[in-house]
């Protein structure tokens, strides 16, 4: 089936991401909004814009029964989620095919399996992938929690099966600490996600965080992208992200890659997915997969040369994977840092009207952002409000082209996490490569004093 009207529905720097790659593909784009987005700028290039509510996102940008009417009235043929808001609600999905509208996602059973965490480690372990040791399954009452602690050895971390964005997880150092723990974080949970199921696993003492992305056409092909380090975190949030990781060597690439590749082709996955693990003395973790695609993508985009939404939107239309995993290759090294509207140090939100505007430029740098001057940045939605990625032939040819780009980048009348990225590439540390999903923290806490 050929899509001609693609429905994004999204905001900010994704949704205009999305309509460049449609656009490109010769693709009629449809924006929705929420009365406070009416002047961004995905709205004001897309082909057609429909209003789909007031500023609230449970009443816009998560409203499915407005986003299916735009899409009927507009006769799309496609819908494409982006990442966050209903990217990953297997119901959503099937509303979307039941209306006979392309799906530019994973199939809906793949995406519910994934959204539980206990079902997605399951399937994982199943597939092959190696696990976080831990319970096989939820947990239910203490006294098994407490043999199990006993077993796996302290400390152990309960984590919520519906978590996400990094709530719902409690770490327990000792069985002291149990009862009073694995309580909390059930009550959280419920609290939270309307679900009190937790499972245990072992908690890592200095992990890095690296995801493989992967693709799959549905029909039992697959393949992988190479990996990402998203090791640099705050509050389990992702601040940096580079490809390939500084300690990956290219057979550890191929062989790891490779087993991912397998579990999603034995799956029959659909589409872009990334399989996220914590690495430890050289061992992977499997700790989730996310059923979308991710806010870091460009930086496999930048080293592989494949769009990925764009091979999104061919899956989505039935046609094959356009490369084969021979034909791949991995080129340099790229960095993506995300801008922002806060402030550097204390992160609290600064929105508003940006009154100048320019973005950098040059040779393997690449600006995905929605703002323009005399855009006024609203206080509704995730602070988020660009990313600047750039690549070079080496790491450090990557860092020197990212500071020259962070000088020329101008942002004025809010402030931005740009001057927390300038520390940063400053910090000897980062420069070698050697840093854990704890280091970010520590290294805010020590300029705190
Ligand atoms: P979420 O879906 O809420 O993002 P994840 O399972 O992806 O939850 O975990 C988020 C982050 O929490 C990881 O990147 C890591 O920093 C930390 N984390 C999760 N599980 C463990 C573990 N077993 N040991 C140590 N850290 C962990």
């Amino acid at each position: 089936m050929a899509i001609k009207r693609l429905l994004i529905a999204n905001r900010g720097e994704i949704a205009l991401r999305i309509h460049r790659a449609a656009r490109e593909m010769g693709i009629e784009t449809v924006a929705v909004h929420s009365t406070a987005d009416a002047d961004a700028m995905h709205v004001r290039l897309a082909d057609h814009a429909v209003c789909i509510g007031p500023a609230s996102a449970a009443n816009s940008y998560l409203n499915v029964a407005a986003i299916i009417s735009a899409a009927e009235i507009t006769h799309a043929d496609a819908i494409h989620p982006g990442y966050g808001f209903l990217s990953e609600n297997a119901r959503f999905a099937e509303i979307v095919e039941a209306h006979d509208i392309a799906w530019v996602g994973p199939k809906p059973e793949h995406i519910r399996t994934m959204g539980d965490k206990v079902e997605a480690k399951r399937t994982a372990g199943a597939l092959g992938l190696p696990l976080v040791p831990g319970s096989d399954g939820a947990i239910e009452d203490f006294g098994e929690a407490r043999a199990l602690a006993e077993k796996i050895g302290y400390p152990v971390i309960i984590k919520a099966a519906s978590g996400g964005g990094g709530r719902g997880m409690k770490v327990v150092n000792s069985a002291e600490e149990l009862e009073s723990q694995m309580g909390q974080a059930r009550s959280e949970a419920k609290a939270a996600f309307g679900d009190a199921t937790v499972y245990m696993e072992k908690y890592l003492g200095n992990p890095r965080h690296i995801e493989f992305q992967v693709f799959g056409d549905g029909n039992g092909k697959a393949v992988h992208l190479g990996e990402r380090d998203c090791s640099l975190q705050r509050r389990h949030q992702k601040v940096l992200e580079e490809a390939p990781s500084p300690v990956i060597t290219p057979e550890e690439r191929e062989r790891m890659g490779g087993i991912v590749a397998k579990a999603m082709a034995d799956m029959g996955y659909r589409g872009a997915g990334t399989i996220e693990f914590l690495w430890e003395k050289g061992e992977f973790y499997f700790i989730e997969m996310n059923t979308r695609l991710q806010v870091e993508h460009p930086v496999t985009e930048a080293i592989t040369g494949v769009d990925l939404v764009r091979e999104q939107i061919r899956i989505a239309a039935g046609k094959p994977l356009s490369f084969t995993q021979d034909e791949l290759e991995f080129k340099g090294h790229a960095i993506e840092c995300r801008i922002n509207a806060e402030d550097p140090w204390t992160f609290t939100p600064s929105p508003g009207l940006v009154d100048s505007y320019h973005a950098a430029g040059g040779m393997n740098v690449r600006v995905d952002s929605g703002l323009y001057a005399g855009y006024r940045i609203p206080p509704y939605y995730d602070s988020m409000i660009g990313k600047l990625i750039v690549s070079g032939r080496t790491r450090k040819g990557a860092i020197m082209r990212l500071k020259r780009a962070l000088e020329e980048m101008v942002i004025g009348g809010v402030k931005t996490s740009i001057p927390l990225h300038q520390a940063l590439l400053e910090d000897p540390e980062f420069n070698s490569g050697d840093y854990t999903i704890k280091w970010l923290e520590e290294w805010l806490a020590k300029r705190a004093g």
